[in-house]
């Protein structure tokens, strides 16, 4: 696409959608011809290369791109500036995913192991004995006449997870562990209670204040960076009207560690781990007592008087926050006051102030300073998530009449997700017999905690008789399995999304092969659509479709999308929107929320009914009273360039991040005599591991970080930072190439790999949400 100025006033951003804004930038009208995104010319022949919409996956924020391939070889993966949510920016991640789709040690065939499970034999085999295999044996499970025995496990793939529980349900089993929360388990449980949303869109781009806890966007958010450049916008050139002026969004950031949106914000204050709640109701306190609440809105709009709002807030006063966050209370009150005088305003929030035993109460009082000051739905604020829905095609298999005796509904009611990490250990506890284990995607040995103990069980033969891996890679599971199935990566796929609008104008987007799947790797839709028509029976009619056949029901009854050509049109331009429809906001005055009450409910009586308290409050995180001298509050964080267990295979992205080291505050480590690379163990109740110090100035005395990502112990031969030779010269240039020994000694060579936190985490919930509380680790540390 030619990118001129013309196009770039129609497409750019808020902030730069005009001449004036323009001349301000480059000092000239006529300076800004540029041709930028979705076009890309071959060096051989100097001619343009066609381009692919598509989807980006190497992250959840799902933003639009374009692959170019060249004599059948994809060799460069760019933005899409029409997609409205990443309106032509992308980040590494997502240009790395070249390095996905030709990893040398990639799967790109059926194999059945043929030694012990876990000795690293494997056979390879057809497609036709892998099919007749696992066919036959899910026909014998029907036989024995119980289905709930295949039990089926995916990662945080939203997109397939619909199509996963189709297959699932046909067969009889409710043993679907597809839908993964997209923000967290207790910051979606606690959404849902309080608004009948799974989670938030903060509208940044066209806010006067942003209020962060414990969130991160800079680096790691699961609307990454459609999120950052509003963010970015909101703190830079604006119009209003005809005037160009500097927006000056404020950012206040609360957060253990100066990250990259911590140092970036106007203001940081370090907290201690697991107090954001407080302190949000702290701030809301000042904010009633100085009565700068939006009552109307509270009256008309939440079922809780702010009469007795104010009565319940009267216990967090700015001094008791300040002796438990550590946060000072003139500096409590002095936010509190701006944020609600500053309109619009909003709140961010993510893992660092909800992936703890309190965050679902957390999460309810971080929300509940958007709703005291009318900051809902509005523009600028705190919004409802705005996407359309996708239909299942007739005829949809019932849920089985069966309840899962491995879900967290019986352990944690109110739970807004399934709980992932807790369905193998259930397992083992012997709550489900299980002769067909199978997973998509999804390696829970690496991302799960306790992952020793993860290991053990898909170990045990007795536990897990049969396991079906379906992935890309030879990943820490996929290890443990006894057949592998090679799934086509995402640039390979053909799928359908429609994440949450940052422009409030609901979106659908096309993820398209932008080459055929490698080897004989196949996608995930097309495996299952063969094994239901093997099975047979009434499970054949349910997949009576082909993959592109089952993407046009789902879209069928999005009518602007189907007038304007449906599947051809987003095959063609790669996503669509309403270019008539205008944002959508104050959504709620119309249908109300999508609670019991149809107001947002401050007062819970679904939580009162379980026992816990109705009203956000602050709770004490148990295992952080009894913390003593010499032990900390280990926290693990992500890394700008890698996604969780998913990414340490990309070549580029590893060569910036292959390492982990502690991160400790500078007079901690004076304290405990410790420097910079001194190698140290960390040391939990349930396992320890060994890392080398970094010193810092920016976290939290208290605290030390570890990032993840790193670790890896399988994942092919980039991701365990060892040289190889193969048909990618690069391959033999991981000059961060892992040592045996001593490697910390060297100066450049030999420092790749880093080390794996999570298996030091111990499984913890959350009581409300369930969610795993990855930030609640108390740990020692020993010099070695
Ligand atoms: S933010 Fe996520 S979806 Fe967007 S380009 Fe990066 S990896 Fe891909």
């Amino acid at each position: 696409m030619k990118f001129n100025r013309r196009t770039f006033l129609k497409l750019g951003a808020a902030g730069a959608a005009s001449l004036g804004l323009e001349k301000a930038l480059t000092g000239s009208s006529d300076a800004m011809e540029l041709i930028m995104g979705g076009a890309e010319v071959s060096r051989t022949t100097g001619k343009h290369l066609k381009p692919v919409p598509s989807t980006c996956l190497n992250c959840y924020a799902r933003c639009g791109n374009y692959g170019f391939n060249a004599y059948g070889t994809l060799i460069k993966i760019g933005p899409n500036p029409e997609h409205p949510n990443s309106r032509g920016r992308m980040c590494a991640k997502g240009q790395a995913a070249l390095n996905l789709l030709y990893d040398p040690d990639r799967i790109l065939y059926p194999m059945k192991r043929v030694g012990p499970r876990g000795e690293g034999k494997w056979e390879r085999i057809s497609w036709e004995e892998a099919y007749s295999s696992i066919a036959e044996k899910m026909k014998g499970i029907l036989e024995g006449g119980n289905p709930e025995e295949f039990v089926f496990q995916s990662d945080r793939d939203i997109t397939t997870a619909d199509f996963i529980e189709r297959f699932v349900h046909a067969f009889g089993s409710p043993n679907a562990f597809v839908h993964h929360p997209l923000g967290g388990a207790n910051k979606q449980t606690a959404q849902r209670l309080t608004w009948g949303e799974d989670y938030e869109i903060p509208d940044v781009a066209n806010t006067e204040y942003m209020l962060i806890f414990g969130s991160n966007p800079f680096e790691a958010h699961y609307l990454r960076t459609s999120f950052v450049q509003r963010m970015t916008e909101a703190r830079s050139l604006r119009y209003v009207g005809s005037d160009l002026l500097r927006a000056k969004a404020k950012m206040v950031t609360f957060d253990v560690r100066l990250t990259q949106t911590s140092g970036r914000s106007d203001e940081w204050h370090p907290i201690v781990p697991g107090t954001d709640g407080v302190v949000a109701l702290a701030m809301c306190h000042v904010i009633m007592e100085e009565g700068l609440e939006d009552r109307s809105f509270l009256r008309k709009w939440t079922n809780y008087s702010p009469e007795k709002l104010k009565k319940h807030l009267k216990q967090y006063t700015p001094k008791v926050a300040e002796e438990i966050s550590g946060v000072q209370a003139s500096e409590i009150a002095r936010i509190a006051k701006e944020f609600a005088v500053s309109k619009p305003a909003t709140t961010i929030s993510t893992g660092g102030a909800t992936k703890h035993h309190n965050g679902v109460y957390t999460e309810r009082c971080i929300a509940l300073l958007n709703i005291i000051t009318g900051n809902i739905d509005n523009r600028g604020g705190y919004c409802l998530p705005k996407s359309f829905t996708f239909r299942e095609p007739a005829p949809v298999p019932p849920v089985p009449r069966r309840k899962s005796k491995l879900s967290s509904s019986a352990t944690y009611p109110l739970a807004g997700t399934e709980l992932h990490h807790r369905v193998l250990p259930l397992i083992k506890e012997g709550r489900q017999t299980v002769k067909l284990y199978m997973t998509y995607q999804h390696n829970p040995v690496y991302a799960h905690p306790e992952g020793k103990m993860i290991a053990q069980i898909l170990k045990d033969e007795d536990l897990i008789p049969f396991y079906v891996c379906i992935d890309s890679f030879m990943t820490e599971s996929a290890a443990l399995s006894d057949l592998i199935l090679p799934s086509a990566t995402f640039v390979e796929r053909l799928e359908l999304e429609t994440p949450p609008a940052f422009e409030m104008v609901p979106f659908v987007s096309l993820r398209q092969p932008m080459v055929p799947p490698l080897g004989e790797s196949v996608q995930i839709s097309n495996i299952l659509i063969e094994l239901a028509h093997r099975i047979g029976g009434k499970m054949s009619s349910y997949f009576d479709f082909t993959t592109e056949e089952y993407l046009r029901q789902r879209i069928a009854h999005i009518r602007p999308l189907t007038k304007s050509g449906g599947l051809s049109f987003l095959k063609k331009n790669g996503v669509f929107y309403d270019q008539s429809m205008k944002p959508q906001y104050d959504t709620y005055k119309k249908k109300g929320f999508n609670t019991p009450s149809g107001k947002i409910e401050i007062y819970s009586s679904r939580m009162e009914a379980q026992g816990f308290h109705p009203l956000p409050i602050y709770d004490p995180i148990p295992t952080h009273q009894s913390i003593k001298s010499g032990e900390f509050y280990m926290i693990i964080h992500q890394w700008m360039v890698h996604t969780h267990d998913r990414t340490a295979n990309c070549m580029w992205l590893s060569e910036i991040i292959h390492e982990n080291p502690v991160y400790i505050n500078a007079k901690t480590a004076a304290k405990y005599n410790l420097e910079n690379h001194d190698r140290v163990k960390v040391i939990s109740k349930v396992g320890e591991i060994e890392t080398h110090v970094q010193i810092v100035e920016g976290i939290h005395p208290q605290v030390l970080a570890i990032g993840d990502s790193c670790g890896h112990w399988e994942f092919g031969r980039i991701a365990q930072a060892k040289a190889f030779k193969s048909n990618d010269p690069n391959t033999r240039l991981l000059w961060w190439e892992k040592k045996e020994s001593g490697f910390f000694a060297e100066e450049v060579r030999g420092k790749g790999n880093g080390v794996h936190p999570k298996p030091i985490i111990p499984i913890i919930s959350d009581p409300i949400g369930g969610g795993q509380c990855w930030m609640d680790t108390k740990v020692r540390i020993k010099k070695v």
